[in-house]
């Protein structure tokens, strides 16, 4: 089965009206240039403040919006959390759930994501779940049990609406590092997810499983050529509308 591919720019805490104007107009402009995305899906996961602004900057363009993070509470006394129905009512298609840095420094543990995910698929949002081993679970031959854990726990939350997600797979030791998982290491930890997604759901071929992790415009073409990766979560080269076109063009 050929799964769409589907490209992800996570902005992080990066942006400004100002900045966020001029790259989603020159990304605009580049993808007009382009003929569209084809067959590509582009999203963009910005910070929760710009929601708005990102809603009316994309709009009519081939660009889904999406966000970096969802409370797993429905609604009430959460300072500071986003439920999933606020991100729906500015037409979020995408949240990024475990995302190794609110998994490191925010303390989220794969029951909160599992959770978090379950929000998103109730409000009709995909979520995107970010599964991945630090540098020292590698090195300790750890990996497969890691993500096979951190998958795990959304299966487990959403039954058979786990064919309704998207997975990220971001070694922890790649991210915002410069170093690339190889196309062969990412293939294989993409053969475990779709296994273990093939013995959850009769329809885990359709669970597009992305890599992240210094994707960059001269790395892309490689690491989507493999049959088992299915798009990239995007984040530094996301910030510059070039690096950004060059990474959609290589996945079309
Ligand atoms: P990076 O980030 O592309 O800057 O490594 C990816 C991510 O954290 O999603």
């Amino acid at each position: 089965m050929t799964r769409a591919k589907l490209i992800a720019g996570n902005w992080k805490m990066n942006g400004s009206l100002a900045a966020n104007e001029a790259l989603v107009q020159a990304l605009r402009a580049g993808l007009q240039e382009a003929g569209g995305a084809g067959d590509c899906a582009v999203a963009l996961a910005v910070p929760a403040p710009y929601l708005a602004q990102l809603q009316s900057l994309v709009a009519g363009s081939d660009i889904r919006l999406g966000a970096q993070d969802v409370s797993r509470h429905e609604g009430g006394a959460y300072t500071g959390e986003v439920s999933a129905a606020m991100l729906r009512d500015f037409g979020v298609r995408y949240v990024l759930v475990g995302h190794s840095e609110r998994r490191q420094y925010h303390g989220e543990s794969d029951d909160d994501v599992a959770a978090k995910a379950q929000r998103a698929l109730a409000a009709g949002i995909t979520p995107v779940v970010c599964v991945g081993e630090t540098l020292a679970e590698r090195e300790a031959g750890q990996t497969e049990d890691v993500v096979r854990r951190q998958l795990a726990a959304v299966i487990r939350a959403n039954g058979p609406c786990i064919s309704e997600i998207v997975v990220a797979y971001e070694p922890v030791w790649a991210i915002g590092t410069g170093r690339t998982a190889t196309p062969e290491q990412a293939r294989q930890v993409h053969g475990v997810l779709r296994a273990q997604l093939a013995a959850a759901t009769a329809q885990a071929q359709r669970v597009p499983i992305l890599y992240g992790g210094s994707m960059n415009a001269a790395n892309a073409a490689q690491l989507l050529a493999q049959p088992d990766i299915d798009g990239g979560l995007v984040g530094g080269a996301s910030l510059k509308a070039a690096d950004f076109l060059q990474i959609i063009a290589a996945a079309r």
